[in-house]
């Protein structure tokens, strides 16, 4: 039987196979793996290695719902009904002014759906496969049936997998047997009826390496994977409301509730006062439809995503939407050290052997073999074009050995690797066992206390164990990352089941310190969280001395935890949410995910990071770097104000209206707009400019006021006694207006739906800060004054150009008349510039950040 046919692969039980079989039916050349020219016409005739996104809404449905709304249906309804009463023109308008919105709010969502789909893109993992003989990293999704794959602890697979080579492999299949128990992998062949559980020279795509390394070949992509056959049931998740888009729907559905009854109580005084059954109908349906705030929803996901886009070039990455909002919240950063808080660029500052540990031998030749090989080759950096690859601790190591004449590319063959426990972050050390002409060695690195707990002195100095712990804590507190080597060798190469019994009766080599220093930056951003009433907290595996010399250089003053497990991990977030913080929490490890999840914030790293981490994340800092946290924070920050002014704007705007309307008839007036001005009132000339505030740039004090509670409402603090306050004084703007222009004989209609429009406008300019006058930076968001000039336009258009008067039933206003409109519009404008300047007053923003500042003391 042949393995591809066409391009795809029969479904064969590749697990029974040998693996010469294997790679021979899929046509590998066994070293080489695949040419760069094979594997690109792979990819052209089985297309990309993804999964169907079911979670990306498609453009019709973005537009279907647009339309999907009670109130808009009705007022199609009522629109269609009254052509046939009234004007066809009236019906034509209205249909049109509800196509535009609709179109708005259209291009918004999907620009909205964009952004999200370019942020998953960004956040698509990479594999490390081997073409034309070299390894090199490529996006999962270009990965070919025949690539030859590389896996290591903390990937997750991604594409389904025969493996050729491993070592000490565990993988965790729970995403696709539900087993949680890891299960070991090796290329032994399996009976060809095992079921899918325990076909264990097979790795799964969605699964992840909890332990080990491995090299696969790849059996099956995309659609054709185990997981892409159950995908329809795994990837559909339709995404959730964030928390704030569901209590601001459940708030826009209490409103309705209010509006109806008004719009109810509007068309009854109507008629009473003897209007005509028709033209009330559509008042107050046209009430309603302009009150509800039904937009509010969307706008919410689109200033969500315009902040998750943004956060994104400034290197941090959201995963999911609600992060962004979350952010605004954090009152705790629980960070790692190293790489984040520091270069990770490490340099070997200190070397002390273990015949003479008292003497420092940073530049000495005189490295003893044993120490030597060890440095060059008890590791897993790989050489590569670009230098050497792996974890920076131990780059440092191999580089500081070859300089002393200890090639790892010329040693490791000659030292073939038999066994190995891998490091890990609990056990803080690593052990391989070497072949050697006809010895077995064993080399140890690790964590001090970790190694001399596996040590014996010898016998010429009976205290160097206790001497080189002395000599560790030492250079431990001056900063420096503290390593000791040992060295056994053995009668013969330990069986599998018995390496961790192996680990004993080490010989010590030598007490190692590295240097890395803390990132330039870091110490500001610390400061920068302090008077933002976040508290830094630094959590790593390192030593405690070393942490604590380095967080005292970076100013963290809130604690220090050291040599922290994963575990421990988990637990300090959960003591710290018992207590009501709201808790960012980086990690990079396999065993960091439910930390990781359990955080509000789980933070991970775009460089250093795995697979897993990155999964479990809701944030992933693409530069590894502490500021970036900060820098998102930042942005959260400013989201939510913004959102939160939009609906100040919405709902002050919406109030004004439903004044308006309600008042009218109780001083004695005619009912002061058409349908058609409300509608244009709230849809137009309030949609744009409304939209252009989630902008805005951030307020003076965003990084130096306390961080908002997470389960304070949208319209917390003042802000629907205020927008319901303002919009009465704009309502009786309007209704002087009215009045005013009566008794004067002037167009009193066209005055008094402008009035209403340029309110809106003017109140726009006073609330795009909540505590600066509207001088102060006023040119700062060219998008909203453009959208505010643009507006005014639109309305002189309506006032000015024929046709449109014959639409809107609108006259042009004379000079005196326009003049008078423009002065009455101030009013909302100078209600909220004032209401700003009594709070300054009362309370100085920057007392209130002293006082902030004195509150947060206290709580510590
Ligand atoms: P960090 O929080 O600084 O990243 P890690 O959990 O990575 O800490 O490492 C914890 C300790 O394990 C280090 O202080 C070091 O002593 C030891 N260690 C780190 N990397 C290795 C390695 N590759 N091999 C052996 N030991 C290591
Ligand atoms: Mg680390």
């Amino acid at each position: 039987m042949v393995g591809i046919a066409g391009s795809f692969p029969v479904v064969r039980s590749w697990h029974a196979l040998p693996v010469p079989e294997v790679l021979d039916a899929l046509d590998v050349p066994p070293h080489r793996g695949l040419s760069a020219a094979e594997a690109a016409q792979r990819l052209a005739a089985t297309g990309a290695n993804t999964l169907p996104d079911a979670a990306r809404r498609s453009r019709v449905a973005i537009l279907a719902a647009q339309f999907a709304n009670v109130m808009v249906g009705v007022l199609f309804g009522a629109a269609i009904l009254s052509g046939f009463v009234g004007e066809l023109a009236d019906t034509i308008a209205i249909i049109a002014i509800l196509l535009m919105n609709a179109l708005l709010g259209y291009l918004q969502e999907s620009r909205a759906e964009n952004e999200i789909a370019a942020l998953r893109a960004m956040a698509a993992p990479q594999v490390r496969v081997h073409r034309d003989g070299v390894t090199l990293r490529i996006p999962a999704e270009g990965v070919v049936t025949g690539d030859l794959i590389k896996i290591e602890a903390g990937d997750v697979v991604a594409a389904d997998l025969r493996l050729i080579a491993s070592a000490q492999l565990r993988v965790a299949e729970a995403a696709l047997t539900g087993e949680s128990e890891p299960v070991a992998k090796d290329p032994a062949v399996v009976a060809e009826q095992a079921v899918l559980g325990d076909r264990r020279s097979m790795l799964y795509r969605g699964t992840t390496v909890v332990q080990g390394r491995g090299t696969g070949v790849v059996v099956a992509t995309g659609p054709r994977t185990e997981l892409g056959r159950i995908a329809g049931m795994i990837e559909s998740v339709t995404p959730s409301p964030t928390p704030l888009q569901r209590r601001l729907a459940a708030f826009t559905g209490r409103l309705s509730i209010v509006v109806l009854a008004i719009a109810a109580v509007v068309l009854v005084i109507g008629l009473l006062q003897g209007e005509a059954l028709g033209l009330m109908l559509l008042t107050s349906v046209s009430l309603a439809v302009a009150a509800i705030p039904e937009a509010l929803p969307a706008v919410v996901t689109v200033a969500l995503a315009f902040g998750a886009r943004r956060a994104a070039a400034r290197q941090a990455l959201v995963r999911n939407l609600p992060a962004v909002e979350t952010l605004g919240s954090v009152t705790y950063i629980c960070t790692d050290k190293t790489g984040t808080l520091t270069e990770n660029h490490m340099r070997m500052r200190t070397l002390r052997l273990a015949d003479a540990l008292d003497v420092d031998h940073p530049t000495s030749s005189a490295v003893p073999e044993l120490l030597g090989v060890a440095l060059a080759i008890s590791n897993d950096v790989e050489s590569a074009r670009t230098g050497w690859q792996g974890d920076p601790t131990e780059i440092a190591f191999v580089e500081r050995a070859l300089e002393r004449g200890w090639d790892r590319r010329v040693l490791a063959p000659e030292w073939p690797r038999v066994a190995e426990v891998s490091f890990t972050s609990e056990r803080a050390r690593m052990t391989t066992w070497h072949r050697h002409q006809d010895r077995v060695i064993a080399f140890m690195k690790g964590a001090p206390e970790r190694v001399l707990s596996c040590c014996v002195p010898s016998p010429a100095r009976a205290n160097e164990l206790d001497q080189a712990r002395d000599i560790a804590s030492q250079l431990a507190s001056q900063g420096m990352r503290v390593l000791v080597f040992a060295s056994r060798e053995v009668e013969s190469v330990p069986p599998a089941s018995g390496l961790a019994a192996a680990e004993v009766g080490f010989g010590l080599l030598a007490v190692v310190g590295l240097q890395d220093p803390p990132r330039a930056g870091a110490r500001e951003a610390v400061a920068e969280c302090r008077a933002a009433g976040i508290r830094v907290v630094m959590v790593t595996g390192d030593h405690p001395e070393t942490a604590e010399a380095i967080a005292r250089e970076l100013g963290i003053v809130d604690g220090v935890h050291a040599r922290v497990t994963p575990a421990e991990k988990v637990a300090l977030v959960a003591a710290l949410q018992a207590r009501g913080e709201c808790v960012a929490m980086t990690g990079d490890g396999v065993n960091d995910a439910p930390a990781l999840k359990r955080a509000d914030i789980g933070v991970a790293m775009g460089r250093g990071g795995t697979d897993v981490a990155r999964q479990a994340s809701d944030l992933i800092l693409l530069d590894d770097h502490f500021e970036t946290i900060v820098g998102a924070v930042h942005e959260g920050r400013r989201i939510y104000d913004n959102i939160r002014k939009f609906v100040r704007y919405a709902l002050t705007g919406n109030s004004a209206e439903i004044w308006t309307l309600l008042l009218a008839p109780f001083l004695g007036l005619p009912i002061p707009l058409l349908p058609i001005h409300l509608l244009w009132v709230n849809l137009v000339t309030d949609g744009l400019p409304g939209i252009a505030l989630t902008v805005e740039p951030g307020e003076r004090t965003l990084m130096s006021r306390p961080p908002r509670r997470p389960a304070e409402h949208m319209y917390a603090r003042g802000l629907w006694q205020h927008s319901l306050a303002i919009g009465m004084l704009m309502g009786a703007a309007t209704l002087a207006t009215q009045a005013y222009a009566l008794t004067r004989g002037w167009h009193w209609q066209s005055m008094t739906f402008t009035v209403l429009a340029f309110l809106q406008l003017g109140y726009l300019l006073a609330i795009r800060s909540e505590i600066d006058g509207f001088y102060r930076g006023f040119f700062r968001n060219r998008a909203l004054l453009g959208a505010v000039l643009v507006t005014v336009l639109l309305q002189c258009a309506v006032l000015y150009v024929p046709v449109l008067n014959r639409v809107f039933g609108t006259q042009p206003l004379s000079v005196g008349e326009l003049s008078f409109c423009f002065a009455v519009s101030s009013v909302g404008f100078v209600a909220a510039e004032v209401e700003k300047a009594i709070r300054r007053w009362r309370e100085p923003p920057d007392i209130a950040d002293a006082r902030g500042a004195a509150a947060r003391v206290e709580i510590q």
